[in-house]
């Protein structure tokens, strides 16, 4: 069996993103597999401009995503240290923590878009193009 050694999970933290920490979580567990978790802010809108507080509000994010990472740490048994919660692009995070951590394994979810969606760039998509280690996408209904 193959093993990956570190797992990076980048989640968007809904609702709907469960089956891919659950896929993540056994995946880890039957590899022995180090996993670390990831969840992107990305800026708001106008940022730079004269958006009065609007970097107020992406710090209340970035606690927010905090806070819901630590649980998720707490359920899947990942360290403090091993949660990241940063600010940018995702599609570009994503692979960027993924280099900066040294993971050789990227678990993100897809929606399986097709036509018109598909071309203006899904995250998985983005990140199955850019990363330079595997990537498993989840494919989420
Ligand atoms: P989407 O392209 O929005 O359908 O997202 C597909 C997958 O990309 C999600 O299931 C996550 O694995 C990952 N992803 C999307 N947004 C974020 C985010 N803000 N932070 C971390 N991962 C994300």
């Amino acid at each position: 069996m193959i093993k990956y050694q570190h797992v990076l999970v980048a989640s968007d933290l809904t609702d709907g993103s469960d089956i891919v920490i659950k896929k993540a979580e056994e995946l880890a567990k039957q590899m022995g597999s180090h996993l670390s978790l990831l969840h992107v802010v990305e800026p708001l809108p106008g940022y730079g401009y004269a958006f009065v507080g609007s970097a107020e509000i992406e710090l209340q994010l970035v606690e927010e995503a905090k806070r819901q990472l630590a649980k998720l740490g707490k359920q899947l048994n990942v360290k403090e240290g091993d949660q990241y919660v940063e600010i940018g692009p995702t599609k570009i995070e994503i692979t960027r923590v993924a280099e900066e951590i040294g993971v050789d394994l990227i678990i993100v979810g897809s929606h399986g878009r097709h036509g018109l969606s598909n071309l203006l760039g899904s995250t998985a998509n983005a990140v199955v193009h850019n990363a330079n280690c595997d990537v498993l996408t989840i494919r989420l209904k």
